[in-house]
Formats: C-alpha cells, sequence, structure tokens
C-alpha cells in the first residue's frame, strides 16, 4: 500500500500518533519545525530525531506523494502546477501574485460533481476526494519552489477554489486548514484564508458553527432558480430558498462578510434585469456582502457560452453600485497560460488521450 503523506495530519493527529507509537509528545513540535519551518523534504534531515524516531516515520509515511508534472508561467508572474498524484491522477495548483502577497489557488478532489456547465473542471466526474496531506502537499510544493528561487518569498494568501467542490470534502478541508493556519506550520492567518463553495447549504450552516475566521466565497453566478438551475445543476438540490437561509444563519453566526462570485455569461446572466434582481435579493444582508464580477474564461467544451461584452460588465457594476451593493470586477491572472479552473488539466488529458 502507498504510504501517506505527514503533512496531512495536525500537531494533535501527529503527537497522538507519535504518542501511540511509542514516542515523545515533544517530538512532534520538532517534526513540525523540520517539515514547515526549516521545510526538510527528507526525514533523514531531521538532526535532532534519534535514529528510532526517524526509522519509525519512514516506515509509515513519506513527506511528498505529488510529482510535478507540468510548471508553465506567465509573464504576469502566475505560474501554474500541474501535480501528478500517486495513483496516476493529475491536479492543478496556481500560485499568483498580488501586491499584498502571494496567493496560491488549490484543488480539493479530483474531477468534480456538480458539474456546473460553464467550468473546465466539472468535465470530468469526481474520481475521488484529495486526502488532507494532499492539499497540504501543493503548498509546500509551491513553497519549496519559491525557496529555490531563493528570494525569501513565502505563501501568505490562500484560496481554495481550483479543481472540486470543498465542502464535499469537508473534513479533509477542515484538516488542512488546521495545518496551514497553525502557528507551528505554515502559521497562514485565517483572514488569509478564502473557501468558495456553490452552495451546499448545510455544510455552509456547518461551517458557520466552526468558530474560525476563514473567509467564505459563494458562487452564485445567477439571481433566481430558473436561471441558476440552467447555469448550475447543484441548484436544484439547493435553491436559493435553502442557500440563502443557509447563507444568513453563516452571517448571524459570524458577522463576517460574504463575497458572491458571479461569473458574468454574455447574454445569459449579464442583463440590467439580473443585476437588479441580485441587488434586491442581497438588498438585506448588504453590509455583509461583496460581489466578484468575474469575466469569463471561455472553455472549448462549453462552446454556449462567451464573455460578457465591456459595456455590459459596465453596467452590470454601475447597477449595483446604483443599489449599493459592495462589488469589484476580478482582474485577470495568467490568461496566457489556461490559468482558469480546470483549464490545463483538461487540456493535458485530451492531449495524453491523443498521443497514447
Ligand atoms: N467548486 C467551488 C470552488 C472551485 S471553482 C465553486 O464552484 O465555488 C472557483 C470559482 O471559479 C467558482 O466561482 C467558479 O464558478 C469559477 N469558475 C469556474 N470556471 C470558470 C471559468 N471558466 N471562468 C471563470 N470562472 C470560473
Ligand atoms: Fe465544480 Fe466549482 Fe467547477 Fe462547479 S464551478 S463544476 S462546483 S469546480
Amino acid at each position: 500500500m502507498n504510504k501517506t503523506s505527514i503533512y496531512g495530519l495536525t500537531l494533535d493527529g501527529l503527537t497522538s500518533w507519535l504518542v501511540e507509537n511509542g514516542q515523545k509528545k515533544f517530538r512532534a513540535a520538532q517534526i513540525w519545525d523540520w517539515l514547515y519551518k526549516k521545510r526538510v523534504t527528507d526525514f533523514s534531515e531531521m538532526k535532532n530525531l534519534n535514529k528510532d524516531c526517524i526509522d519509525l516515520l519512514e516506515q509509515h509515511f513519506v513527506i511528498q506523494t505529488l510529482e510535478q508534472a507540468v510548471k508553465q508561467e506567465s509573464k504576469d508572474g502566475t505560474i501554474k502546477f500541474l501535480f501528478k498524484l500517486q495513483d496516476g491522477n493529475l491536479i492543478e495548483t496556481v500560485l499568483m501574485r498580488f501586491n499584498y502577497g502571494l496567493s496560491v489557488c488549490v484543488t480539493t478532489q479530483v474531477g468534480c460533481n456538480i458539474g456546473c456547465t460553464f467550468c473546465a473542471s466539472g468535465l470530468l466526474k469526481k474520481n475521488r476526494d484529495l486526502s488532507s496531506g494532499e492539499i497540504v502537499e501543493q503548498i509546500m510544493n509551491v513553497q519549496h519552489h519559491l525557496d529555490s528561487q531563493g528570494k525569501d518569498e513565502r505563501v501568505s494568501h490562500i484560496v481554495v477554489m481550483g479543481i472540486g467542490e470543498p465542502f464535499d470534502n469537508y473534513d479533509n478541508m477542515m484538516d488542512f486548514f488546521r495545518v496551514i493556519n497553525d502557528q507551528k506550520g505554515l502559521s497562514i492567518g485565517a483572514r488569509h484564508i478564502t473557501v468558495s463553495t456553490s452552495g451546499l447549504a448545510h455544510k455552509i450552516r456547518e461551517f458557520a458553527d466552526e468558530n474560525i475566521q476563514i473567509n467564505l466565497a459563494v458562487s452564485l453566478h445567477a439571481p433566481n432558480n430558473d436561471l441558476r438551475t440552467r447555469i448550475m445543476k447543484i441548484n436544484k438540490a439547493y435553491p436559493l430558498e435553502k442557500l440563502m437561509p443557509a447563507i444568513d444563519y453563516y452571517l448571524e453566526k459570524t458577522n463576517r462578510r460574504i463575497t458572491f462570485e458571479y461569473i458574468l455569461l454574455h447574454d445569459v446572466n449579464d442583463h440590467k434585469e439580473e443585476a437588479i434582481q441580485l441587488a434586491k435579493l442581497l438588498k438585506n444582508k448588504r453590509h455583509l456582502s461583496y460581489v466578484n464580477l468575474i469575466p469569463y474564461n471561455p472553455v472549448d467544451e462549453h462552446n454556449q457560452y462567451q464573455r460578457s461584452t465591456k459595456e455590459a460588465i459596465v453596467e452590470f457594476y454601475g447597477t449595483l453600485m446604483e443599489h449599493g451593493i459592495n462589488c469589484g470586477v476580478r482582474a485577470e491572472q495568467g490568461t496566457d497560460i489556461d490559468a482558469a479552473c480546470g483549464q490545463l488539466r483538461s487540456k493535458q488529458i485530451k492531449k495524453n488521450k491523443v498521443t497514447s
């Protein structure tokens, strides 16, 4: 059987495991220091551990299971990594440079079952969930790449917006957060982490009860059920009558601002009428709402959708503003390297099919 990555264990998890295996508790902090501060990639480099402990770790874990298959760098500094998992599946991870820091977009599942009609990731059904270790590993791979450049750069922000629906892999996602947020680990502040969901209402409620300060983004994309069901099949299971009360519960419980993502699709959901409907939908929570208008990244297989015109985007934005809704248009990164969700992976898989 393949060994799992030690990055998947929270500090508490590793401590219990060590104690169960006859080791001293304090070893956990030492191991974490090697993993996340000194960032070694081999257990044998953990100099203050005795041989017994190193042997034990080597018997049960590996540090890295991901293999870098492709690395593409964009003119704007965005880097896209395609990783091969132990079972041969491919996933992607993106590093983006902003004026506020370095942000990494991680994948949580191999494929996605939500099947939104505009998305490249949903073209392939979910093959499996990623383990917490495989999600942490994506960040560590990017951090190791930065370390190798010798510029003392740190990953400072995380967006869980890669392939997959994170709330459909909830427990592993939460362990991932615990590992990267821990001060003894990468110590990435909760306020610097954003998770995006297509709207699994019951999980939004569960997330509200977690008592953590991680930011929540909800992919709304339409202000009424008819249109939303057309664009996102998940709206049948979680229509607005279920989704919006879950969001209200989250807002009440956390008093934290939510981001609503809204991809602008030409002549589908980008009319003035939809902007007005959206403003009405968010009216009672506009003090805690931010609408992120996303220019659509065209996907070959979904040629029924095109990007909205500049005029339509400006009008949509203006209408929301007139109605007192906080909003912005997302700046694009790495469009020359297929950096949009799932695109590099789906192209790579097609290429492999043609060549093999
Ligand atoms: N499954 C989650 C998180 C991953 S998708 C979700 O759907 O929220 C992250 C964001 O990228 C979502 O808002 C999604 O709607 C958006 N997205 C997907 N495909 C896109 C495309 N081709 N162009 C622009 N945004 C896209
Ligand atoms: Fe899945 Fe999100 Fe893509 Fe929808 S947009 S198919 S939920 S990854």
